[in-house]
């Protein structure tokens, strides 16, 4: 008899959550992860709202851990001539730092009965009439895996070799670079105020992606990111410098001579995998692509689909089926649950990091495109946005509101 019913491979938000919700169904499970935690991880750390309305058995873990909520967003045209503001309302996103977020779900899934084993890198899998995951500290035995080690899963490797998908190239995987500066409450309460306001630049510096700033308790989470085919071309140091001179001269950045961290992570941004299972194996969060190609957002999606493998796990373990054919239940439930929305806003990523000063245009002219556009960056409606035809809106108000330039 194997050790586990499952092992989930990799506790960030995607595998943690994948264990806790297995372990609460009474499955027997192992979460491994190469890292001793607390591990910080390169992360704007901004969570929709549908994080806490669509898990709600986690709230007991994540409410704790909640540094604010961001009451609106400040979205700014590259020329900085055009800027949308939006007011979430009800909806709030709210700001979480990593390290200890990340944390927070891994103690869920060990109290839910999870056996965590932490500075444990699953290195191989075996599988043969079950699976063996091999770490240097001994092997663990299942009947079902789950990949969640991110971008550089080597699971998901191994599965899109047998799926025949093919490996991300650099126009469809961003970078990221972020830096957390302590500002103090001081600094935070008369430039950020209650409302603790999100920025996001467009274009910061010229590059072809965006900058943003998501306000903390006593910290800004400040970053830049875009596809790696544009990130390796670029002097990282000059681009910092540029950004936090347009903040600093905004108010928004103290004054001083900092030099911040090179710090960043990949992310990918083509949308999800075509496939995301094998026999005994499913694949979830950032190693299957899901991530909002508009705005990198990634921890909400990993965490619904940890969720809905749980629902297929629990399926196989009852029919004894672990086939690939079997596990397909949870791709297309992911699909189902948000499958659209990313296609919708890979097509829309296109449109706004081609057009920026366009779209930011058009938001400051029509009040329901500005809603459309601040619900496609940072998702805030529950239900997401697949029903609101942004990308047919958007094409109305280049007739109604014509825009005389380009860019
Ligand atoms: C700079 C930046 C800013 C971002 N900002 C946001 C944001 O504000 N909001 C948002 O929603 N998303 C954001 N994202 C995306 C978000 O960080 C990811 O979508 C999210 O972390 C995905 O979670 P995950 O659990 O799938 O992967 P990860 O969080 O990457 O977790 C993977 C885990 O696997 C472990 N691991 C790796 N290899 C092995 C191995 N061989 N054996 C065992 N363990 C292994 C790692 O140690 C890690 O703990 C941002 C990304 C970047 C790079």
């Amino acid at each position: 008899m194997s050790d586990y019913d499952v092992v989930v491979c990799g506790g960030g938000p995607s595998g943690a959550t994948t264990a806790f919700y297995a372990a609460r169904a009474g499955l027997r499970v192992a979460l491994v992860d190469r890292a001793k935690f607390p591990r910080d991880k390169a992360c704007g750390g901004l969570l929709t709202p549908r994080v806490l309305n669509e898990l709600p058995e986690l709230k007991p873990f994540i409410e704790p851990v909640i540094e604010c909520a961001s009451h609106d967003v400040r979205l700014y045209s590259p020329s900085l001539k055009y800027r949308i503001d939006f007011d979430f309302g009800p909806h709030t996103p709210w700001n979480v730092r990593r390290e200890i977020f990340d944390n927070a779900l891994l103690e869920a899934a060990r109290d839910a009965g999870a056996e965590v084993f932490t500075g444990t890198r699953a290195s191989s899998f075996d599988f043969n009439g079950g699976v063996t995951v091999t770490t240097p500290q001994g092997d663990l035995t299942a009947q079902v895996v789950v990949g969640a080690m991110g971008p550089n899963d080597p699971l998901a490797q191994l599965m899109r070799k047998a799926r025949g998908v093919a490996a991300w190239h650099d126009g469809e995987i961003g970078t990221a670079l972020m830096w957390e500066p302590e500002v103090g409450r001081d600094f935070m309460e008369h430039a950020f105020g209650d409302k603790r306001s999100l920025l996001v630049h467009f274009r910061p510096a010229g590059i072809e992606g965006y900058g943003w700033v998501f306000p903390k308790d006593t910290i800004l989470n400040i970053g830049f990111g875009g596809y790696n085919s544009t990130i390796k071309s670029i002097n990282v140091r000059e681009i910092w410098k540029g950004y936090l001179e347009l903040l600093r001269n905004d108010g928004y950045f103290p004054a001083g001579d900092p030099d911040p961290p090179v710090k960043g992570a990949p992310l990918p941004l083509s949308g999800p995998l075509r496939a995301t299972t094998m026999e005994r194996t499913l694949i979830v969060g950032d190693s299957a692509g899901m991530v909002s190609p508009l705005s990198g957002e990634g921890i909400y999606y990993g965490m619904h689909a940890g969720k809905l493998a749980v629902e297929t796990i629990q399926q196989a373990l009852a029919t004894g089926d672990f086939s690939q054919k079997a596990l397909d239940s949870y791709h297309r439930a992911w699909q189902h649950a948000f499958g659209q929305e990313l296609r919708d806003l890979a097509f829309f990523a296109k449109l706004a990091l081609k057009f920026p000063e366009r779209m930011v245009y058009y938001g400051t002219r029509d009040p329901k495109m500005c809603e459309i556009f601040a619900d496609l960056f940072l998702g805030v409606t529950p239900g997401g946005l697949g029903k609101r035809k942004p990308v047919a809106r958007a094409l109305r108000n280049v007739i109604r509101y014509p825009y005389f330039g380009w860019g």
